[in-house]
């Protein structure tokens, strides 16, 4: 299909960008386009303008802010992905970006456009949960921060206003940390039918902190608590991970699609949860 007819602004700064948002009657961010060019084709949106962030040379890169990484909105997979920085310091970051959809995908999509279309089957939310992201966001008063628990509110939902850009996410370093994505779905490059991030510490020999989230077990990504507070203390050993990620869909609510059931993808949860831990630490 043909989208509905829109204007289009190419910003050169943030400011321009908000402004512009501002300014119409239904605006959105065109980033990389992998996700808003089929939704306009399909006609689910119908913005009057779209304001594209392709020049907003700002909002790209990768930086290291006192302790912490922070990466550019428009900082595209396949960048994320190859960049020394966040191997270093949000290794499960780099795992992750990876394995986003195909070559094309990578070098055209963006974390900010993957963490602000939030889309429970993505990858990269579930891994910002996991790493207790910070989203900084500019609209016309200002720049505000808001925690990654507070950032995706539902499906396909966030908590940006509409004349707000998502400018850059704060990650606090996780370097040393031992990391996997373990992503279960049919083809190599589709979407997850579930999917684990999980990042552990090590702590002589057992198991000093872990930080769990998942995808697609529900409308937002679930970072599993309960999870993380039984592997804290435990050993590093195959039988007291599977012990203590047996409640890892408790607080989920996955739904029945034409990929799998709800109480599949329960049960994937805890599987893959465990294959996560244990491929992280090569137990
Ligand atoms: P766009 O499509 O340009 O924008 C998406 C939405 O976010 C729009 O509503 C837009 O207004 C908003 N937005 C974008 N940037 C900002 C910003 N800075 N501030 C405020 N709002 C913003 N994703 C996965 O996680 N895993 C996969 O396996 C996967 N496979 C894919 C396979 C294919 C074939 C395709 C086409 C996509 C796939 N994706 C997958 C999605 C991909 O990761 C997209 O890159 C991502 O969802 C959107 O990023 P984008 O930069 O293209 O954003």
């Amino acid at each position: 299909m043909i989208p509905v007819a829109f204007d289009y602004v190419r910003a050169s700064t943030v400011e321009e960008a908000v402004a512009a948002l501002g300014a119409a009657e239904e605006g959105k961010v065109l980033a990389g386009g992998q996700s808003l060019l089929p939704v306009l084709r399909l006609r689910l949106a119908a913005p009057t303008v779209l304001v594209d962030l392709a020049e907003v040379a700002q909002l790209r890169g990768v930086h290291l802010r006192e302790g912490a990484l922070v990466i550019g909105a428009m900082t595209t997979h396949a960048e994320v992905a190859a960049s020394d920085l966040v191997r270093e310091h949000a290794p499960l970051l780099a795992l992750a970006a990876g394995t986003v959809g195909d070559r094309q995908v990578r070098h055209r999509g963006t974390l900010g456009g993957s963490l602000a279309h939030a889309d429970p089957a993505a990858d990269l939310p579930a891994v910002a949960a996991a790493l207790d992201a910070t989203y900084v966001v500019q609209g016309p008063a200002g720049r505000r921060s808001i925690g990654a628990a507070d950032f995706a509110i539902g499906l396909f939902t966030t908590a940006l206003a509409p004349d707000e850009v998502l400018v850059e996410v704060r990650l606090p370093s996780t370097a040393g940390w031992a990391v996997h994505y373990e992503k279960f779905h049919r083809t190599s490059q589709s979407w997850a039918i579930v999917g684990v991030a999980a990042a552990v510490r090590r702590d002589n020999g057992g198991i000093g902190a872990a930080r769990i989230a998942l995808t697609n077990v529900g409308p937002v990504p679930h970072r599993a608590r309960t999870v993380e507070e039984a592997l804290t203390g435990a050993p590093a050993t195959p039988t007291a991970i599977a012990e203590a990620c047996g409640p890892a869909a408790a607080g989920t609510a996955p739904v029945d699609d034409l990929s799998a059931s709800a109480d599949y993808r329960r049960e994937l949860a805890r599987v893959l949860t465990t294959r996560a831990v244990c491929k992280a630490l090569g137990v």
